[in-house]
């Protein structure tokens, strides 16, 4: 099944995107472990299957997705598979995963890059935190207590990108889903935008940024994280 969809920006130009979703048995011909399913060869080859695609033109010329592919420099498409997954495994010893490496959302949901950004920013508090010369289980601690931070809004960031996903389909559950958003109260979308917007984490280490928002921020545990002391002792330490 494909989805595709334009928009206009600012600038005078146009956006556009078409998106193939493959389920278990179709994901075997598209493996994303494999080189060729990047790069420009297979951008091309997704434009030739969804050239023939209409679009909304604005006037009475009949367009469709190949009008557009032709007036894309070709450095301008590209191609990228995504799995849509919360892994379990964020850590392991030294070496930690921060935004797509650890969650993958489904885009409909627009949510994956301020993840990422609010997963550096949680893990960031941790490291300023951490002694000037950790050992190994201190550094997983920070680990832990990053993923334990962020898990719960990651998760719930999930559920909602599949229920807009859902909602972009053509299924029965599709058009149930719509008309139900359609005829939800707006106090009851508001409070969830409230609920969403109380997320707005901060890095500890920073000036804190103005709060112009009308709900207050969340908890954030990695807030209260603070830099160890400098001593004399840490000093000599480190110019060692
Ligand atoms: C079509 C689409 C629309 C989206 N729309 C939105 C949106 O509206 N709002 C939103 O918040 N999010 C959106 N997202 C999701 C968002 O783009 C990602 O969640 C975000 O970019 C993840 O950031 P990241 O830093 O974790 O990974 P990436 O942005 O993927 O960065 C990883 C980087 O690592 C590089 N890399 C990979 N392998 C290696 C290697 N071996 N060596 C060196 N470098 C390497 C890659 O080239 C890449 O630059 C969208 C995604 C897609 C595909």
């Amino acid at each position: 099944m494909y989805t595709w969809s334009t928009s206009t920006t600012i600038q005078n130009t146009v956006c556009w995107g078409a998106i193939l979703f493959l389920d278990e048995e179709t994901s075997k011909d598209n493996d994303a472990f494999r080189n060729s399913e990047w790069g420009p060869e297979a951008a091309a080859a997704m434009c030739e299957q969804v050239k023939d695609f209409p679009i909304i033109s604005g006037g009475d010329k009949i367009l469709t997705l190949q009008d557009l592919i032709d007036r894309t420099p070709k450095e301008f498409i590209s191609k990228v598979m995504l799995e849509e997954k919360v892994f379990k495994t964020w850590f392991d010893c030294r070496t930690v995963l921060i935004g797509d490496a650890c969650h993958k959302f489904n885009p409909a949901g627009g949510v994956g890059a301020a993840n990422a950004i609010h997963d550096a920013i949680a893990l960031a508090n941790g490291i300023n935190g951490l002694p000037f010369h950790p050992v190994a289980e201190e550094i997983e601690a920070v680990f832990r207590t990053y993923k334990e931070e962020r898990i719960d809004r990651v998760e719930k960031a999930f559920d909602s990108s599949k229920t807009f996903k859902t909602m972009a389909g053509q299924s029965v559950s599709s058009k149930i889903t719509r008309y139900l958003m359609k005829y939800t109260p707006s106090w009851v979308m508001d409070s969830v935008a409230r609920r969403q917007n109380t997320n707005r984490p901060q890095a500890a280490f920073l000036p804190p940024a103005e709060d112009k928002g009308i709900v207050r921020p969340a908890p954030q545990p990695s807030l209260s994280i603070k830099a160890p002391e400098e001593t004399e002792e840490s000093k000599r330490t480190q110019a060692m």
